[in-house]
Order: structure tokens, then sequence, then C-alpha cells
């Protein structure tokens, strides 16, 4: 295994939140991080080495960038594919093009998830209005339509009911690609996050259990309390995911649990993952330093619970709580450094350390 030394420029496509943290675990491993980034405003430019602002078609700013770094990743899936294809041959690029490909589209998500034999929720694919009403005849009501590219969050989605008005949901989510999916009366949701290093070993944390908002993941929570063959069903999901995709970095995996004990995948995203920031102050090793580790060649740390802890996203003016979460003994907060705390923005989170109040 060839391992980047530290010392070594880590090139980050994106420059979001994640990409921030693992600017941040990058810096304590002795390695230098170079943003590309288009917006105005980067997180994860704010504590690193160099960013590029241009655009992902940009093609001598990305020749540019591409000659300054070491390795290539990406902390967003919305990366476009030309672009990442664009830059592979020029450093590795990791975890890689079909991580990505796969990623952005929800159709092709379920079909990779149907290939290698992992379990979802039953779905139909629509172009056109009269697809939208074939395809929610198929699935069945309750059913959960979503845009095929760009959502996020819970945006560019409808719940659909026996009495919904198709006409107007077809309408709301942009007369667009739909994908509709069997609505999962779910016991839980979970996550796993799993790591692979370039010689193939693999190593998952623990899935925490996950509590959405509005679309907007709210809290994740450590021990999540699933059963020995829960795990083992979430891990083996994990495993065989980025496997198939011959990735080295991290994949996340969104999890529906059923009430009769099987598990669901929902989503992917081949990079670190919201619901594994509680790993920062409650593991032996953090999914930002395991991201670092895997991306420049290292050997994976190790992913021991040091202590039960509920993860907190703060949304929009939640973040205005802060002077209240420094004052509380076993939280610990992190800040995003974003200027405006718009409704839905992820501000930051706050980490909750032992267990939790009944
Ligand atoms: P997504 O953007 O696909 O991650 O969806 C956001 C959230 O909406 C999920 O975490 C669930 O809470 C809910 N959700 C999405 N798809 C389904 C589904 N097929 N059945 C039940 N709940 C869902």
């Amino acid at each position: 295994m060839t391992a980047l030394p530290p010392g070594s420029t880590i090139g980050i496509l994106g420059g979001g939140q994640l990409g921030r943290m693992a600017a941040l675990a990058a810096g304590n491993l002795g390695y230098r991080c170079h943003i590309y980034a288009p917006e105005e405003e980067s997180p994860a430019a704010l504590v690193s080495a160099a960013w590029t602002r241009a655009a992902w078609d940009d093609h001598a700013a990305l020749s540019d960038f591409a000659a300054k770094v070491d390795v290539i990743t990406y902390e967003f899936e919305n990366v476009p594919v030309a672009c990442a294809e664009f830059l592979a041959p020029l450093k590795p690029l990791r975890p890689g093009i079909e991580a990505l490909r796969v990623a952005q589209h929800r159709e092709r998500e379920k079909r990779f998830f149907e290939r290698i034999g992992v379990p979802t929720a039953p779905f139909a694919v629509a172009v056109d209005e009269a697809g939208f009403a074939a395809a929610v005849r198929t699935v069945g009501t309750p059913s959960i339509a979503k845009t095929t590219t760009e959502g996020y969050d819970g945006k560019g989605q409808a719940r659909l009911d026996a009495s919904s008005d198709l006409a107007a949901a077809w309408a709301r989510l942009g007369k667009r690609e739909v994908i509709v999916e069997g609505f999962v009366d779910f016991a839980a949701e979970a996550s796993v996050i799993v790591a692979r290093a370039l010689d193939g070993s693999t190593i998952c944390f623990p899935p925490p259990r996950n509590v959405h908002r509005q679309g907007i993941l709210h809290t994740s929570t450590i021990p999540g309390g699933f059963s020995p063959d829960i795990v083992r069903q979430a891990e083996d999901i994990g495993r065989r995911a980025i496997e198939a995709l011959d990735g080295v970095g991290l994949l996340c995996v969104e999890l529906f649990v059923t009430r009769d004990g099987r598990v669901l995948a929902n989503e992917m995203a081949p990079r670190p993952h919201n619901s594994g920031h509680w790993t920062q102050d409650a593991c032996a090793t953090s999914q930002f330093e395991q991201f670092v580790r895997a991306v420049c060649g290292l050997t994976l740390g190790p992913v021991a619970v040091r202590s039960p802890v509920v993860m907190t996203n703060l949304i929009g003016d939640e973040a205005n709580q802060w002077p209240a979460i420094l004052a509380e003994p076993d939280a610990k907060l992190h800040l995003y450094g974003k200027r405006e705390a718009r409704p839905g923005r992820k501000m930051g989170h706050v980490n909750r350390l032992g267990a939790p109040a009944t």
C-alpha cells in the first residue's frame, strides 16, 4: 500500500462543512488541503491551505488544481461526473467516478442496490405525467415521490396517499424525472458508514439510530440499540456497496429498519456523512480522520465507542443557542462558520456525551 506521507496535499472537491471538518482532521495528521469550490462562501476554504474558486467545467483551473495536489476526493456527491472524468487521469481520485455516478441519481442507486442484492423499498420511475400516475399505481400508496437528481434533505419530495392530487404533485416536483417509492413503515432509521483502505480492508462505524424532521437529520444516537443481527445486516450492506464500487474512502448508506427485523437501503453518499458526526467526540477515530486515512492510503483507525452520545443538528437560527450549549458540561459544539442562518441550513451540530436523560 503506497501511503501519501504527512505534508502531502489533499484536493477536496466541494467547499461545505464536510470538507471543513475533513480539512481540520487532515491538519491534525499533518496534511494540507486545497479546496475546489465555485461558491462565493466556503466553510472548508476558511480552514484550508488553498482554495480554487472556479466552475466545475473550468478545465484550466481544474488542471492547475490537479497539478498542486497529491490525491483528489470530494465532500459532495453532486460534483459533475464530467469534472471527475477530467481529473481522474491527472491524480488519484478517491473513492472514484462510479461512486459519484451512482449516488447522483436515485434510480441508478436503487438499481445498484438491486444488483448487489441489497433490499430497498419497492419503486418505479416516471418521466411524464401519465407515467407518474402509472408508477403510483404500480407501487401503490402510501408512497413518496422524489426527483431522481438533486434532491437532498427532503427537498424535491412529495408524500402521496390514496387521495393525493397526482397532477399537482407532478407539477410541484417540477415535471421532471421522478422515482416513486413505497412508503416504508419503519421501526427506526439507521446508517452505516464504512471505510475502505487501498489494500481493500474495510471497517464500519457502529450504526447510529437516526431521527429526521421534515426530511432533515435531527439526531443520531449511539448506541443505536439495534440487535446484533440488524448491525450485521447494516455492516454487510455497507461493505457490499463499497466493494462493488471498488471505492477507497468512506461510504455512508442510509437505512430503514423494518418492524420485522429487515434492513433496507434508502440512499448512499460516498463521503463523510452527517450521521457520522458523533464520531468526532465519542469514537476512537472520527469519520473525518478515517476519511483522510483511507484517501491517503494509511491504515484505518479503530472504531471503539468511547461514550454514549447524541448528535443534534443546529439548523438555521438554532445555532444561536451556542452560549447555552457551551455552558453544558458534556456538550461539544461544532459550528461551520457560515455567515447567514437561512431556514433549513445546517449551521452546526452538538455532540452531547453520556447517557441521554430519560
Ligand atoms: P431521503 O432524502 O431519501 O434521505 O429522505 C429523507 C427522509 O424522508 C428519510 O430519512 C426518511 O425519514 C423519509 N423517507 C424517505 N423515503 C422514504 C420511504 N420510502 N419510506 C419512508 N420514509 C421515507
